[in-house]
């Protein structure tokens, strides 16, 4: 499988000379594995990744055939949607899955996105063969990829979180969830809520060939931000490294945070987190990386 970053910037679209390195683009991070194309989440990252596809079909006239995978529907998450051009294509099939909750709520927001109070292109010029489904309990086969889904309870609004299987490796998208919350037992709950939320998380993590994890915060800031719904860098290191987790993707930067200071993070976590000292490589995810898993 080939994971590429399009969009690893929290909250809010981040351009401009202090975030040329890590990328300025909202959540969007593709995995291929030969013709088979899924996404998890449409950020702004979505129509770069949109364009190239564009080019690939101009190149061999093969109609598109896309699986995407929302998180949830914050405007981080969908907000490059209505710009990803196969969308509009006649003959690309589009499938879009999303929260069990919302259900057919899921079709009505993103619609409700491209309404012409917001959007001046309603979603009927999507040409494209179009399908918005929830994601069931058994999870979604992708052409010899599986695609597993569980709810995240830490987050406004709620989220999800995703396992992207192919025979042993595995990649885990999980994003936007307060592990301080309940794995650092930082939140109001019970003790005993906060131990099956964490066991729930521990056991999805497991042995992760990769983690794409929220770790937008630094502790310090993580104090000013309780209850926002992301997680402090430290919490996230020693979450994916008790779980044997091989490589983290920090993701889900700050709009605050310069490459100077990512850099800086890097470098500061690379003590701890070196090949000598753990088994597990820590990274912040950079827009236009690509790694190979399995
Ligand atoms: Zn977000
Ligand atoms: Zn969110």
């Amino acid at each position: 499988m080939l994971v590429t970053f399009w969009g690893t910037r929290g909250s809010i679209s981040t351009p401009g000379p202090q975030t040329e390195k890590y990328g300025g683009n909202t959540p969007c991070v593709s995995v291929r594995q030969g013709s088979t194309i899924i996404i998890l989440d449409a950020g702004t990252g979505i129509r770069e990744l949109g364009l190239r596809l564009m080019r690939e079909y101009e190149k061999t006239g093969s109609p598109l055939e896309v699986y995407l995978f929302l998180s949830h529907t914050h405007w981080d998450h969908i907000q490059g949607l209505p710009f990803f051009a196969p969308a509009y294509l006649p003959d690309t099939k589009l499938h879009i899955y999303g929260s069990p909750k919302k259900g057919r709520f899921l079709a009505a927001i993103l619609e409700k996105q491209m309404d012409t109070q917001y959007f001046p292109v309603s979603m009927q010029e999507w040409k494209s063969q179009v399908t918005i489904e929830e994601i069931g309990n058994d999870g979604v086969d992708v052409n010899g990829m599986r695609v597993v889904a569980e709810e995240q309870h830490y987050h406004p609004g709620g989220s999800i979180r995703f396992r992207v299987s192919s025979g042993d490796a595995n990649i885990i998208y999980s994003t936007d969830v307060e592990l301080d919350a309940f794995v650092a037992g930082q939140s109001a709950d019970t003790h005993e809520a906060q131990q099956v939320h964490t066991a729930a998380y521990k056991a999805f993590i497991k042995d992760a060939e990769l983690l794409i994890g929220d770790g937008q915060y630094t502790a310090d800031e993580y104090k000013r931000y309780v209850g926002w719904g992301h997680s402090s860098m430290p919490v996230l290191a020693d979450a994916a490294a008790s779980c044997g987790v091989k490589r983290l993707a920090v993701f889900h930067h700050d709009p605050m945070h310069s490459d100077h200071f990512l850099d800086r993070m890097a470098h500061h976590f690379a003590s701890e987190y070196t090949e000598e000292e753990s088994p597990m490589s820590m990274f912040w995810a950079r827009e236009g990386m690509t790694l190979s898993i399995g």
